[in-house]
């Protein structure tokens, strides 16, 4: 069940139906202040909406002053353990203060801090993590560790209501990505408090992206779950940003810049479809235009599969397509496809208009109508045989073929994507 209730992190409104808000936390060490900052701005230029940063010693709440005042996104402490850097980072500016009610200290010190929350107007996430529930939840923890997550959390709304707080969000944390999507389903039924999800220490680059994406996936397409962190080991906190949207990108849930498709290849493919995709996903990141962007390594199946894309390219062996919003742009020579997808790319921006050169669109279409109409039957290994046997005889083609792929650049190389047993080579 979606949150009723919202707050407020710096000018960034949290639940009640606002946005999916995307945070991530710097890695560096909080006091080293120009690491710190460089980071913040390389996390704000990706797409964070709220940075998180770790304060553990005094001199991290020093430097967490500076950082509130210079970071362009607002700034949640991160504390443990210990209640009086959690005061002093209230009184130190930051826009929320992150911590675990049950490793504070006890009740009297969750109070104490949540007193000069309240008179700061300081909201708090409070925190549950599958390895620290409290001592009397333990037995429950090995019976049934979801109830015994959820009961904590909800002991912790509790004691924030005694004391008459309600400027909080929630969360619910395991490693275990089952754990953490049936918790915080149990959650989202108990209270109205805005949710942050996250899977801890979910692993590297790759195993925590597909972790995040199944269980953050899962609970944001149930309409559970306000702020999201993806945690993954990199240095690089900016991965993180960037996994975040594209699973908020993949939900629709919010838009930022291009969507890039494209097919996933097969034995049909004709050309080094792995370089351009590269290159046309680098080229994208400079726009800020939601478009969607296809990419088809063949045009057997016309262009049915991506009519939906603003724009596309379509290729075949030493030519291919630009096509539009379903329809034919221009044909043009295998090595141009790119350049000529940006040009047109670049004029959309410039008007928001699709350009179309009713003799080019009447020469793409001949030219998709050609391929269609020779891939017209099931394509059998037979038929494959032959095509390749033809296009064998066509010296020219492999000759500007050959040509096309030294122009290029830059290349991937094999280590990266292998073209031996594919129908086409890397010069
Ligand atoms: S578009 Fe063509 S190359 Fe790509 S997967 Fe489909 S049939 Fe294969």
């Amino acid at each position: 069940m979606a949150s009723k209730r919202q707050i407020h992190v710096g000018g960034v409104p949290i639940g009640g139906g606002a946005p999916v808000v995307v945070q991530t936390m710097t890695k560096t060490e909080t006091a080293n202040l120009k690491a710190t900052m460089d980071q913040i701005m390389r996390v704000a230029e990706a797409g964070a909406d709220i940075v998180r940063v770790a304060v553990p010693r005094d001199e991290d709440v020093e430097a967490l002053r500076t950082i509130v005042r210079e970071s362009p996104i607002p700034v949640i402490a991160d504390i443990h353990f210990n209640h009086t850097l959690a005061i002093k980072a209230i009184d130190a500016g930051a826009h929320c203060i992150r911590l675990n009610p049950g490793n504070i200290g006890g009740p009297d010190k969750v109070a104490e801090v949540v007193a000069r929350a309240k008179q700061a107007g300081t909201p708090m996430r409070i925190g549950v993590n599958s390895g620290s529930l409290p001592k009397h939840l333990h037995e429950l923890e090995r019976e049934n560790s979801v109830e015994a997550l959820v009961t904590a959390a909800v002991e912790f709304v509790e004691l924030m209501e005694r004391l008459e707080f309600g400027d909080f969000k929630v969360s619910i944390k395991s490693t275990n990505v089952p754990n953490t999507i049936a918790s915080n389903r149990l959650l989202s039924e108990k209270i109205g408090y805005p949710l942050h999800l996250g899977i801890t220490e979910a692993g590297t680059r790759w195993t925590g992206s597909l972790k995040s994406a199944v269980g953050l996936g899962t609970l944001l397409a149930d309409g559970i779950g306000d702020t999201i962190r993806i945690s993954l080991s990199t240095f690089h906190a900016e991965e993180e940003v960037k996994v975040a949207w594209e699973i908020l990108k993949a939900l629709q849930l919010r838009e930022r810049g291009p969507v890039l498709i494209a097919c996933p290849t097969c034995g049909r493919l004709q050309f080094d479809m792995d370089t351009v995709v590269t290159e046309i996903e680098r080229r994208l990141e400079a726009y800020a235009d939601p478009i969607e962007v296809a990419v088809l390594g063949c045009a057997v199946n016309g262009i049915g599969e991506a009519s939906h894309a603003d724009f596309g390219i379509t290729g075949a062996k030493n030519e291919g397509l630009i096509f539009s919003r379903g329809k034919p742009l221009r044909k043009v020579p295998q090595d141009q496809l790119v350049d000529v997808l940006f040009e047109e790319i670049d004029k959309y921006a410039t008007s928001k208009k699709i350009d179309v050169d009713d003799a080019q669109a009447a020469e793409g279409a001949q030219w998709l109508a050609r391929i269609e109409a020779e891939n017209a039957d099931e394509l059998t290994p037979e038929r494959l045989a032959a095509m390749e046997a033809a296009a064998a005889d066509d010296a020219e083609a492999d000759a500007a073929l050959v040509t096309v792929l030294k122009s290029a650049q830059p290349r991937l190389g094999e280590d990266a994507s292998p073209t031996a047993g594919r129908r086409f080579t890397r010069a």
